[in-house]
């Protein structure tokens, strides 16, 4: 799969441009949605160039996978999420669901909603 390092979240990880950054662990960085859909909004990415969740999945190392999804449970409590419930979305090319658009960001995310 080609990776583009010309996409946002890229310049974001490497500090290029600013974000409002959440967390950061040693394999990925969260961060606030800029146009969050729901009342907590975040977006787990890994550091790694990946396109999209089938691609880390299949590519990344096993340090990078888990070091990445331990990172789901840091943000559901640090957002306070678990009582109230939250969704874990990642689109992966065109494919539109309803109101659920396609990949806009061709940087592997995970959209954490809740809240
Ligand atoms: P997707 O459609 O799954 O690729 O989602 C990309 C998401 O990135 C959208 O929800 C955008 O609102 C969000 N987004 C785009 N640019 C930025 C940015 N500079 N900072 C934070 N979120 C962004």
């Amino acid at each position: 799969m080609n990776y583009d390092k010309n996409n946002v979240f890229y310049k974001i990880i490497h500090k290029e441009i600013p974000a409002d950054i959440v967390l950061e662990g040693d394999h990925y960085i969260a961060i606030k949605d800029i146009n969050p859909r729901t009342p907590v909004h975040i977006l787990l990415i890994p550091k790694g160039n990946y396109v999209d969740y089938e691609d880390f999945a299949s590519n990344a190392t096993p340090e990078e996978i888990v070091n990445f999804h331990r990172g789901i449970g840091r943000i559901v409590e640090m957002m306070n999420l678990r009582s109230g419930g939250f969704k874990l979305l990642s689109n992966a090319g065109p494919f539109v669901y309803q109101y659920i658009e396609g990949q806009q960001v061709m940087h592997m995310h995970l959209h954490i909603l809740g809240g």
